[in-house]
């Protein structure tokens, strides 16, 4: 079944949902037209359906391997690789000075998404290629930026980023790896890291890691880890791939899905590395990368929810099962099979549309420096994050049982997004920690940034009264209800009670901006399907933030209460 890039809504979300005009009208991003956008959308759909989507099953198949050190990729991926980065794909939001076309970012998590439907396990190259980009331009010197950008951004080089080691988790302030000064300018990295996407690979001629490493003055914890940027090889005076730094791959784990990417355990031993950003300060580069990279993951999981109900619906459409009440045979006329295209398709929108909203919210940050935006995009990356990827896992097991039996049966590629997508809920950050971020960091200005944006919510639905009363009532009673739950968090002082209802506090979040969202598209497309798909929104889907708020509010006494042995340990 092949893929097809929604490339119409993405317009549509853009231009008339999250409001992609206030980016445009920005000095910043007064290049970014409409017209620039549109043609940009459909040639990224057109690379998405004839060039990846084409690969998908094949790197199923075919995974990466390791042969004699060296990463082998999966059959296709040099070829497609190059054309993402002839196209000019990984540099679209990286800054004009080094070769980028400095758009909008909102664009180019639109075209991650796209081709996360496509291909998920290549996507994932250049999108750690653009996080890693975007570090050096926050923090590198000019010495860095003018040997790497450039290579990066035309993508004849990619980017990894190094922080997970086997005792360092979601624990990052326990990772091992040590630097020391060489004296010289360089840094002597040693330790191992392990699940390293894309550690190294055969589509392009140079393989730049950034890694976290502890200086011997380096205090325990995360405020003592430096970020230094280690190339597999070392730029000679021509500024092309020299000698061989003294790093590899130790091994590649086999995995539940996403068996196109390599992950790699990678070992470095006293490799030459330079310092990015200032000593000591390596924890908040890496959060430029990190941040940059939640909101494409989000992103990620979206574009498997795209594929995985592209897939559906194809099936639905074929399967003849039964006689339907209104008198047809093929399963999308079966009530329940309608149920659930019609959710997972009203979930994508939701997802897709917070995903956008926060990377517009990140252009406005970028483009006017001003506060608001940039907690506006504090806030949203989390449930970007967190709500993309889990869209993409509910929206994949849907998927597959709308294909009932042949959804387990690969050939199908049912089955594949659900593999694939698996990992975007732990990746960039657990889900659980994203939504610990929430409701610890997101909220110590006492709420502001969720009062405004739950404000705005209210506003627009009292407004959209006049037109869509029965919808806009039910977005507005659960953004009333978020906002008294959110008070109870803001006033609540144990951590812990917060964390214990972070995920459903987070899901709840999202289930109401997912309606502000359907409310905003139905009002700007009257005639058309939006209004009905909204509806299918806010009466089957919103509803579940109520039980989502009581279990934030419930605490975690109860979960202590029983006891470890009550657990079965
Ligand atoms: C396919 C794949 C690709 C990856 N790519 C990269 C990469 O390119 N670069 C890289 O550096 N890393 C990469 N990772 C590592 C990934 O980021 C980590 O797996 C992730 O951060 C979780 O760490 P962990 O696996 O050690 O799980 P743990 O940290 O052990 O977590 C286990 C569970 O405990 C929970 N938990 C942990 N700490 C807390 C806490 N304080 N409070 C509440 N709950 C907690 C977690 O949410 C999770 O549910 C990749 C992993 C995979 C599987």
């Amino acid at each position: 079944m092949p893929y097809t890039a929604p490339v119409e809504d993405f317009k549509f979300t853009l231009d008339h949902v999250v409001g992609l005009d206030q980016v445009r009208a920005t000095e910043r991003f007064a290049e970014a037209t409409q017209d620039v956008c549109d043609a940009i959308l459909t040639e990224a759909g057109r690379l998405c359906d004839q060039v990846m989507a084409p690969l998908n099953r094949g790197c199923d198949l075919h995974p990466a391997r390791l042969e004699n050190g060296v990463v082998r990729t999966s059959p296709g991926f040099a070829e497609a690789y190059r054309a993402i980065a002839d196209g000019g794909w990984v540099g679209i939001s990286a800054g004009a000075d080094h070769g980028g076309m400095g758009l909008p970012f909102a664009l180019s998590v639109a075209i991650n998404d796209m081709m996360s439907g496509a291909c998920l396990a290549l996507q994932l190259c250049p999108l750690l290629t653009q996080g890693q980009i975007e570090a050096l331009e926050t923090h590198a010197s000019d010495a860095l930026k003018d040997l790497y950008l450039p290579k990066l951004i035309s993508g004849e080089w990619t980017g990894t980023m190094n922080l997970t080691e086997p005792q360092a988790g979601s624990d990052v302030g326990a990772l091992a790896s040590k630097a020391e000064d060489n004296g010289d300018g360089t840094f002597a990295i040693s330790g191992q890291k392990i699940f390293i996407s894309w550690g190294d690979h055969d589509v392009a001629e140079n393989v730049c890691h950034l890694v976290l490493a502890r200086l011997p003055d380096g205090a325990p914890g995360t405020k003592g880890l430096s970020l230094f940027l280690v190339p597999k090889f070392i730029p000679d005076d021509a500024g092309k791939p020299g000698v061989a730094n003294t790093l590899g791959v130790v091994s590649l784990e086999h995995k539940l899905g996403l068996h196109g990417s390599p992950t790699a355990v990678m070992q470095y031993d006293r490799a030459t590395g330079w310092l990015v950003g200032a000593s000591h300060g390596g924890i908040a580069a890496m959060f430029t990368m990190m941040n940059n990279a939640r909101v494409s993951v989000g992103a990620q999981g979206v574009g498997c929810a795209e594929g995985a109900y592209q897939h559906a619906l194809a099936y639905a459409l074929e399967r003849k099962q039964g006689r339907t009440p209104t008198g047809h045979d093929t399963i999308v006329d079966h009530a329940d099979v309608r149920r659930m295209l019609a959710c997972m398709k009203a979930d994508v929108f939701a997802a897709r549309a917070i995903e956008l909203a926060c990377a517009v919210a990140i252009d406005m940050q970028n483009a006017t420096g001003s506060a608001d935006w940039t907690a506006r995009a504090a806030f949203l990356t989390p449930i970007a994050k967190a709500f993309g990827t889990d869209t993409g896992i509910s929206v994949g097991r849907d998927g597959v049982q709308v294909h009932g039996g042949m959804g387990v049966i690969e050939e199908t590629g049912a089955a594949q997004f659900c593999r694939d997508v698996r990992v975007t809920a732990i990746y960039e950050g657990t889900n659980g920690i994203q939504a610990m971020d929430l409701v610890a960091r997101k909220l110590m200005d006492g709420g502001d940034a969720a009062y405004r944006l739950l404000e705005e919510i209210q506003d627009e639905a009292e407004h959209a009264r006049a037109h869509l009363p029965e919808l806009a009532g039910a977005v507005w009673e659960a953004s009333e209800s978020l906002r008294e739950t959110t008070e109870w968090l803001v006033a609540e002082p144990d951590l812990n009670e917060r964390f214990a209802g972070a995920v459903p506090y987070l899901r709840a979040f999202a289930r109401v901006l997912g309606g502000h969202y359907h409310l905003r598209a139905a009002l700007a497309d009257p005639a058309g399907g939006r209004k009905a798909l909204a509806a299918v929104y806010i009466r089957r889907l919103l509803p579940e933030h109520a039980s989502l708020l009581q279990e934030a509010r419930a605490g975690a006494a109860d979960l202590y209460a029983l006891s470890l042995d009550e657990l079965g340990a």
